[in-house]
């Protein structure tokens, strides 16, 4: 997808700080950091929303393992962190690249805004 924003950062066409990558998946750092950790893992593959990764259940497999490796390397195992996926214009995506925050550092509100 050439208009696509993580297209473009999983081809290196705009730089992202880039904390995990293997032939599927890459994991960066949110440009806009909402906790002391907060990274989005995401496909290689161009899927633009969850609705359609359905669709891949195997891959939802292995972008889980992805988060569990990442939040480790990160020291979010322990204590715990959020997983997020916003889906479209009420669940506030605005990326239409699929994609799974991960926030820790800190203690997180329930319910979110
Ligand atoms: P969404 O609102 O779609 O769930 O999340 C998109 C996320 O991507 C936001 O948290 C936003 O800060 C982040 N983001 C948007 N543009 C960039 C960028 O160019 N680089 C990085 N690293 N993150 C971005
Ligand atoms: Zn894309």
């Amino acid at each position: 997808m050439s208009d696509c924003l993580f297209c473009k950062i999983v081809e290196g066409k705009i730089p992202a700080k880039k904390i995990y990558e293997d032939e599927k998946s890459l994991a960066f750092r949110d440009i806009n950091p909402q906790a002391p950790v907060h990274f989005l893992v995401i496909p290689k593959k161009h899927i633009p929303t969850l609705l359609e990764a359905s669709e891949e259940p195997e891959l939802i497999g292995y972008l889980a393992q992805v988060i569990k490796k990442v939040a480790a390397q990160e020291g979010l195992d322990g204590e715990g962190f959020r997983s997020v996926v916003n889906v479209k214009e009420q669940g506030g995506q605005t990326v239409y690249h699929l994609h799974f925050h991960v926030l820790g550092g800190r203690f997180m509100k329930w319910p979110p805004g």
